[in-house]
């Protein structure tokens, strides 16, 4: 799934031409590993929502980190507010990408976390289940 990301390595080999550096840390990579998981500006992103989340996650691909995503944690629904979260990282690189493209600029690495939280947790409160534990409830506040 990763390989079909328009990253600027497909879209050079589909013949277009495209800038060699990433839009988010300037250096001179394009694959969607670097765009959404080894990028200095994800990893920022990445190491703060973790830290916050108290979560340590151990990956260096999107392999790896769909991996560490789908084993199970202490709770289901743990589980899935983590995939939520991490879907939700996804999403905002990829909008942080676009923004550095079309309007050059990116938003700092704690703003961007804090709005992840601030969404996640919006959407959660529409489906959270009656069972869930206090301390599950107040992780992402
Ligand atoms: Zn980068």
């Amino acid at each position: 799934m990763w390989g079909r990301l328009q990253t600027r390595d497909r879209l050079r080999r589909i013949g277009l031409q495209v800038e060699s550096n990433c839009p988010l840390c300037g250096r001179d990579s394009k694959t969607a590993d670097h765009l959404l998981v080894q990028c200095i500006y994800v990893r920022s992103c990445t190491n703060e929502l973790n830290r916050t989340l108290q979560l340590s996650p151990q990956y260096n691909d999107l392999d790896n980190m769909s991996a560490w995503l789908h084993k199970p944690i202490t709770s289901r629904f743990k589980s899935h507010k983590i995939q939520c979260i991490y879907a939700a990282l996804v999403y905002s690189i990829w909008m942080q990408r676009n923004s550095a493209i079309w309007q050059g600029s990116i938003e700092h690495y704690n703003k961007v976390v804090q709005q992840i939280k601030t969404d996640v947790w919006m959407r959660i409160q529409g489906v959270m289940p009656k069972k869930v534990q206090e301390k599950d409830k107040d992780w992402l506040r």
